[in-house]
């Protein structure tokens, strides 16, 4: 089978992932019609090729060059309905999900403000869940549709399908390298009501807009995090941990004054960045990269980074944090391989191997 017109040979994916680190992909191809992937994937097939799908690569750590082909999902347009009681926004995946958010606040569509500012796609938000502020893309979302790569057709799933959890849902598990989002759907409320349970947004008050909390989101966000577009970074390296009572009442000894955030089942999440603070490791480097300084839990390529250069400090970072607190913190940004994502604990080794 004819490879299709638009692949690009050996390309550059230092424009398609936010660490800016210099990977290159065998093939490259820009998604913009759903209509694209049968024939698309038959190629793949035929050639026996590993293939990844990005977004804006906010998520990811290439930890080399790609052998395979990565797909840049630039599928776009948004359509807006809606009944007496709600909105519906029905979005295809490769849109921005920061534009997203802030044109909805515009238009008096409310609900998506506490997550502005969220760098990536539409389409990779229901695959960790996407969330800051006390609310996750799982409170807004109607559908997920995605193209199945076995049955080479468009499905779609509920909420409770996807199987939504902390950065987490089906797309990571079952469905993983088996679906590539093509759109999602969300259902807003026209009874808005302000969520502002978080530390930051409570001293905005009852009465507070949700014009108002999307400017403080912003500006919060700005303060602490780093632009990816002046330094790399992917966010938040690792998750916060989630501990039943026991391990918590154990690293309560140790560090008293930890924040707590309540998680399902009765289980807590305790902050990790906090815990990396703790240690002193804001600032630490290794070659090109770092521990961001203002906020511990970023890691960031000062300007030459390789995948090396971030994965020693991670390792560095997980190894500390043991031996502290007897903790293993996992990482969230997604490690991904000449053939796809591999299994940090694979790459990094456990610091609790040996205990
Ligand atoms: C500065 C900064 C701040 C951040 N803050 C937050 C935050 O507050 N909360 C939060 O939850 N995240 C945060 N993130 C992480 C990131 O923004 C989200 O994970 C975002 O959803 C990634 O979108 P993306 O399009 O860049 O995904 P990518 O990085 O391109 O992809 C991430 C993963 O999803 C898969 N994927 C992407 N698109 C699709 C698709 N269409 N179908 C199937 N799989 C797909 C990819 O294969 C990959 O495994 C932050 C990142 C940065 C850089």
């Amino acid at each position: 089978m004819n490879q299709p017109s638009d692949v690009i040979s050996d390309a550059a994916l230092a424009p398609y992932n936010s660490f800016s680190l210099q990977a290159r992909a065998r093939y490259l191809y820009l998604l913009r019609e759903p209509a694209q992937l049968t024939e698309l994937f038959r190629w793949i097939y035929a050639n026996d090729l590993p293939w990844l799908v990005l977004g804006s690569g906010s998520n990811v750590l290439l930890l080399e060059d790609f052998a395979g082909v990565v797909i840049i999902n630039q599928l776009a347009g948004i359509t807006l309905s809606e009944t007496k009681s709600d909105y519906y926004l029905d979005v295809a995946a490769g849109e921005d999900w920061p534009s997203l958010v802030e044109w909805s606040v515009q238009q008096g569509i409310l609900g998506l403000e506490n997550l502005a500012l969220i760098p990536g796609t539409v389409g990779a938000a229901p695959v960790q869940n996407i969330g800051a502020y006390g609310v996750e893309l799982a409170d807004v979302c109607q559908q997920v549709e995605f193209f199945s790569i076995a049955e080479q057709q468009q499905q779609c799933l509920s909420p409770a399908q996807c199987e939504f959890a902390y950065r987490d849902s089906i797309f990571k598990h079952a469905l993983k390298d088996k679906a590539l989002i093509t759109r999602v759907k969300f259902r807003l409320t026209k009874q808005w009501q302000a969520k502002l349970n978080y530390g930051g947004l409570r001293e905005l008050g009852e009465g507070a807009s949700a014009q108002q909390i999307f400017q403080q989101v912003i500006g919060m966000r700005q303060q602490k995090l780093p632009d990816p577009k002046v330094l790399g970074n992917a966010g938040s390296f690792f998750k916060n941990p989630v501990l039943n009572q026991q391990q918590l009442q154990q690293l309560m000894v140790k560090v008293p004054a930890i924040p707590v955030y309540p998680a399902s089942a009765g289980s807590s999440k305790v902050a990790a960045g906090w815990l990396i603070d703790r240690l002193g490791l804001k600032g630490f480097q290794h070659g090109g990269a770092g521990v961001h300084q203002q906020q511990a839990l970023v890691l960031v390529n000062h300007g030459q980074a390789t995948a090396a250069d971030i994965l020693s400090v991670c390792r560095h970072i997980r190894h500390q944090v043991w031996q502290n607190f007897a903790l293993v913190l996992e990482p969230e940004v997604r490690f991904i391989g000449a053939h796809g994502e591999v299994n940090p604990d694979t790459v990094l080794g456990r610091p609790d191997a040996s205990q």
